[in-house]
């Protein structure tokens, strides 16, 4: 394994199928179908849950349950008001960033379909430059081309309206993939794409596996809170993104060092497991896969804390992905790390007995 490429044409085809594909926070299920349609060949069967989690199961009756998980939303805006002239006003659903939105194109889901805008922004000729205003919530707002409230109604859109970046996947340079919400459908990517690699390297695990696509972690982690109460498993390797703190602006006392080229970033966090921790780091060093460690004070703010404060507490371990200017439309990561996250969990998989408590006490 440890040198072959692991992403083929037809995996990648489906990774640019699966990011171009708006998943937004509260609405993944049609993502959740480009993806099960995916990972189906390679599991037993899968479990959908009330939100729209998805899971797919290698080994349904084993006892000892393993998760591998990646989350399937991406951040969003919601309409919150219309004004008399016929421009939206917004809200966030999940962390969208206020400062990226003037001049971007949106598309906002009606139930009749797509309704393009775009979020205007005063033109420089316009504004008082001895004071210049910052883009903030309360003042970016979306032009759909309405002249007044009644047309905006007219055409479909109302508050509660989701609203999305069309932005498309795209290729820097050869080995570095640029799209919204790599954030995280890289992290449901990976470990469908671990699960085909087990299936075609013909490995048969003796525990079940749970390749998990959770809902809604960008408000909370609140898909992974609701399907680990389901599986209950007894381990759970998460992996989502963490940021590249070499670009501008970043200061790296507070936020670390962690870039993009140089490995999956291992985390140190109360909510991980320290044996199951050092068993991913043993597995690292055993097959040569470069990694990058990081600290989190408190939470991780990712999934791992949902199923390992769940279920009586779950040894719980997370993969990251680092990535270049997260939550916005360019959201960039390297290829070769997408590869050794992938390879990092698949090794890890097999380097895991059935019935293993992690205890620290053993
Ligand atoms: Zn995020």
């Amino acid at each position: 394994m440890a040198n072959t490429k692991i992403i083929t044409k037809k995996s990648l085809q489906f990774f640019e199928k699966y990011l171009n594909n708006a998943s937004p926070t509260g609405y993944e299920w049609e993502g959740q179908k480009i993806w099960m349609e995916y990972l189906k060949p390679y599991v037993d069967t899968f479990i959908t849950d009330t939100y729209g989690s998805a899971v797919g199961v290698i080994n349904p009756e084993a006892q000892y349950k393993v998760v591998i998980e990646g989350h399937s939303d991406e951040i969003s805006w919601y309409v919150n008001y219309i004004t008399d002239n016929g421009l939206l006003y917004v809200i966030r659903n999940g962390g969208s960033d206020h400062q990226i939105a003037p001049s971007k194109w949106v598309n906002i889901h009606t139930k009749a379909g797509v309704v393009t805008g775009v979020f205007g922004w005063p033109a420089i000729h316009t504004r008082d430059k001895s004071k210049e205003t910052p883009p903030k919530l309360d003042n970016i707002f979306i032009d759909i081309g309405a002249k007044d409230k009644e047309e905006v109604e007219k055409m479909g859109v109302h508050v509660g309206c989701v609203i999305t970046y069309p932005d498309e996947f795209h290729i820097l340079n050869k080995d570095k993939f640029v799209c919204r919400a790599i954030d995280n459908r890289a992290g449901g990517f990976m470990v469908a794409e671990v699960a085909r690699l087990l299936h075609e390297n013909k490995k048969k695990l003796p525990f079940g596996l749970y390749i998990t696509n959770a809902v809604q972690e960008e408000i909370g982690l609140r898909g992974a809170e609701m399907i680990t109460q389901t599986i209950k498993p007894n381990v759970a390797i998460i992996t989502d993104v963490c940021h590249d703190t070499t670009t501008p602006m970043i200061d790296q006392k507070t936020q670390g060092h962690t870039e993009i080229g140089q490995g999956p970033v291992i985390s140190y966090a109360p909510a991980v497991q320290n044996k199951l921790r050092e068993r991913i780091i043993e597995t690292a060093e055993a097959k040569k896969i470069p990694f990058q460690r990081m600290a989190a004070s408190r939470s991780t703010g990712t999934d791992t804390d949902a199923f390992a404060y769940s279920n009586g507490g779950v040894a719980s371990a997370l993969i990251s992905l680092p990535l270049r200017y997260m939550h916005t439309t360019v959201e960039t990561v390297h290829r070769n790390d997408v590869e050794n996250v992938i390879r990092l969990i698949y090794e890890t998989l097999l380097n895991i007995k059935e019935g293993e408590s992690f205890s620290y006490f053993d």
